[in-house]
C-alpha cells in the first residue's frame, strides 16, 4: 500500500500530543493506517485514480487523530493530496505557498451561504495551464466554520458549493446538520464536479467500504451481502480489466 500525507500527519500530531489521545474504543486494536480494526483491515486493496485535481486538506487540531475521520480515504484515491494542521496565527508557510503557486487554481470547498456571493462558484473552471487544488477544511461543523473565518490565506480564493442529492450514508458520527456529508463524501462530490466520475465512484464506494467496516468492526455481526467490499471491488477491477 502507499503510504501518503495523511499518514505522515498522523504520526506527526501523534507525536506532539502532550497525553495519550484517546479515541472512543481506544482498547480495540487498529490498523495504524486505515485506523480500522485489525481482521477488517482495507489498506490491502487501497487503488490510486490519475486524475487532474489535487486536494489539499486542512485539519483542525487533533481531527486526524479520530479514527473516524475519512480525510485519509481521500489520500487513498487521489494521490496528489496535500494535509497540514490548522493555525490561525501561524498558517504553515509550506501550505501557503502551495495555495500561491501559480500551478494551482485554487477552490474552497464550503456551502455557498457562508461566502461573500461574488467568491461562489458551482462549477470547475480552470484557467489554461492551471490544475484545480481543492481546499478542504475538516473538523467538526463548527471547528470548520472557524477555519472558514479566521484563515486570511484563504480569502482570495473562489468558494466552490456542492449541493449532494443524497443524505450521508455515514452511520459512524451524528451529523450537525442533515445534509453534513463526511469529509470523504464531499471530496467525491467534488471530484463528480469537476468531471473526474470514475474517480468520484471509486471514491464514493471507498468510503462505504470504511462505513460498513468501521460499523461492522464494533457489532461483531455478519455483513449483508453483497458487501461495500464486494462492490468496490467489482467497480475497480472492470475498469482495470
Ligand atoms: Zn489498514
Amino acid at each position: 500500500m502507499r503510504i501518503h500525507a495523511l499518514h505522515h500527519l498522523y504520526d506527526q500530531r501523534l507525536a506532539q500530543s502532550t497525553r495519550p489521545f484517546r479515541a472512543r474504543g481506544c482498547k480495540i486494536v487498529r490498523c495504524k493506517h486505515c485506523m480500522l480494526t485489525t481482521d477488517l483491515c482495507m489498506c490491502a486493496f487501497q487503488t490510486t485514480v490519475p486524475v487532474n485535481p489535487a486536494f489539499l486538506m486542512v485539519m483542525y487540531d487533533d481531527e486526524i487523530l479520530k479514527p473516524s475521520n475519512t480525510a485519509k480515504l481521500i489520500a487513498d484515491v487521489v494521490e496528489e493530496t496535500y494535509a497540514w494542521i490548522w493555525s490561525r496565527t501561524e498558517p504553515n508557510p509550506e501550505m501557503v505557498a502551495l495555495v500561491n503557486d501559480p500551478q494551482w487554481q485554487p477552490f474552497v470547498v464550503f456551502p455557498a451561504e457562508y461566502a461573500e456571493p461574488e467568491r461562489v462558484r458551482e462549477t470547475v473552471e480552470v484557467p489554461v495551464g492551471k490544475r484545480p487544488l481543492f481546499i478542504l477544511l475538516d473538523g467538526t461543523w463548527s471547528q470548520a466554520k472557524k477555519m472558514f473565518r479566521k484563515s486570511d490565506w484563504l480569502h482570495p480564493f473562489p468558494v466552490l458549493t456542492i449541493n449532494p442529492d443524497h443524505l450521508s450514508r455515514y452511520g459512524v458520527r451524528t451529523a450537525a446538520k442533515e445534509h453534513h456529508l463526511a469529509t470523504a463524501e464531499v471530496a467525491a462530490e467534488v471530484l463528480a464536479v469537476a468531471g473526474e466520475n470514475y474517480a468520484a465512484n471509486v471514491l464514493a464506494c471507498w468510503f462505504e467500504v470504511f462505513s460498513q467496516h468501521y460499523l461492522y468492526g464494533r457489532s461483531q455481526k455478519p455483513m449483508p451481502e453483497p458487501t461495500a467490499l464486494t462492490r468496490f471491488l467489482a467497480l475497480t477491477q472492470t475498469e482495470a480489466a
